[in-house]
């Protein structure tokens, strides 16, 4: 298994940047054209953006400390 995202059809390696606008313009683009097309990849991104949410909610309560 290769951890270039080059073989990553599936872009699961690219999604978890994704969510943190960590990309570069062309990935972003291919992540979002992927999510479009793959429901299995929908699925992870929606998950991962709803823990990346959860997580800048515990960081601003933290910050009210
Ligand atoms: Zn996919």
């Amino acid at each position: 298994m290769s951890a270039d995202p080059g073989d990553d059809p599936h872009v699961r390696l690219l999604l978890g940047a994704y969510v943190l606008d960590a990309l570069d313009a062309l990935e972003t683009r291919r992540v979002a054209r992927h999510l479009r097309g793959c429901d299995g990849c929908a699925q992870v991104y929606v998950e991962m953006a709803e823990a990346s949410a959860l997580l800048a909610l515990v960081r601003a309560e933290d910050l009210r400390e």
